[in-house]
């Protein structure tokens, strides 16, 4: 359930209901937005005298969280999530799109260099490359690792762009936030609760990925997972779904974008490259995608895709990337957005 302070609540007076929704055994999650202050109160609402919530001073009223993601949802939080990062301050959930782009992988040190200089003459928010990578095969490139994040940092440290990578196991977590700025959990990993949990306890933003299998409210509840354990931070990201189709890699479902902001407040990116597996498909599933409403893209582009070590098919050139971020913008504009 939640509590809604009538606006001009004191800090005391919040406290005051905090210390109450404690008393009866529940979590308590304060969200402040610009004219009220929200209490999420989470656990068993039976222990809950109503009353004496009601009766604490400058409670306008207490209404049931009917969603089964708590804090993740609109009932909860009307305003949209934003959310910052990296040393430039980018916002994902503004009125901004934003678009992450880098390789799938990190390869070597003059791949990412250049790919990372070609996105952020392009426009790019923030640079992403996979240091640990999920691979089907374990025979195949399974990343640099740590020394992959060494890379990363570098081209940070040339090009001022937030860096976004991926934490594989819960074993990783403190080396790749020391280095990243933005954490990601790949699609594999969505239903990995322990994990979640941990990227929870991180401090670091967290691109969460939509298994290829699962509906929006599992998708929903993943997030929830990293919320509850203390991190609020959390950016979707739709990269697909396996469907009987197979004339793309995966399914890319962009109605989940209006009805991803209708349930939650938290920002939506879309990865059109796993999303379509073809680089051919990339540029315009990214319009189609802006238009849909999306807050960000998270585009996979190399410097030689043909040459890519992993995701060949998908990746796109430098030329094809700066091409694309020029139509991005006339389409985010088109729909009220800036790019
Ligand atoms: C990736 O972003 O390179 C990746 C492995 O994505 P996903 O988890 O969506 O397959
Ligand atoms: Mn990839």
């Amino acid at each position: 359930m939640i509590v809604v302070m009538k606006p001009g609540a004191t800090k005391a007076q919040v406290q005051h209901v905090i210390d109450l929704v404690r008393e009866f055994g529940l979590k308590d999650h304060a969200i402040v937005g610009t004219d009220r202050t929200v209490i999420a109160c989470i656990g068993d609402k039976r222990a809950v005298d109503k009353g004496a919530l009601e009766n604490a001073p400058m409670v306008e009223k207490i209404v049931p969280i009917l969603a089964p993601y708590k804090m993740a949802s609109r009932e909860v939080r009307r305003e949209r999530t934003q959310i910052s990062f990296g040393p430039s301050g980018a916002v994902l959930g503004g009125p901004k799109v934003g678009v992450i782009a880098g390789p799938c992988s990190v390869e070597s040190r003059e791949q990412l260099l250049e790919t990372a200089h070609a996105v952020k003459e392009a426009g790019a928010m923030a640079l992403r490359g996979g240091a640990w990578k999920p691979r089907t095969s374990p025979y195949a490139f399974q990343g640099l690792h740590a020394k992959g994040l060494e890379i990363l940092a570098e081209a940070r440290q040339q090009t001022g762009l937030a860096i976004v990578t991926e934490v594989l196991s819960a074993e990783t977590i403190d080396v790749v936030t020391e280095f990243a700025d933005v954490l990601q959990i790949g699609a594999r990993n969505m239903q990995h609760y322990p994990l979640l949990e941990a990227v929870g306890r991180c401090g670091k933003p967290v691109i969460l990925k939509r298994g290829p299998s699962s509906t929006m409210e599992e998708f929903l509840l993943a997030a929830e997972y990293i919320i509850n354990a203390g991190n609020p931070q959390v950016i979707l990201c739709e990269r697909g779904i396996r469907t009987f189709e197979d004339y793309v890699r995966n399914t890319l479902p962009l109605a989940i974008v209006p009805a991803l902001h209708e349930q939650t407040h938290l920002p939506v990116l879309v990865d059109p490259s796993h999303g379509t597996g073809h680089a051919a498909y990339v540029a315009p599933m990214s319009l189609a995608a802006v238009a849909a409403g999306a807050d960000g893209l998270l585009i996979e582009v190399h410097r030689d895709p043909e040459h890519a070590i992993t995701d060949a098919a998908q990746q796109i050139n430098h030329h094809a990337f700066s091409a694309m971020m020029k139509r991005v913008k006339a389409v985010a504009e088109a729909v009220g957005r800036e790019a």
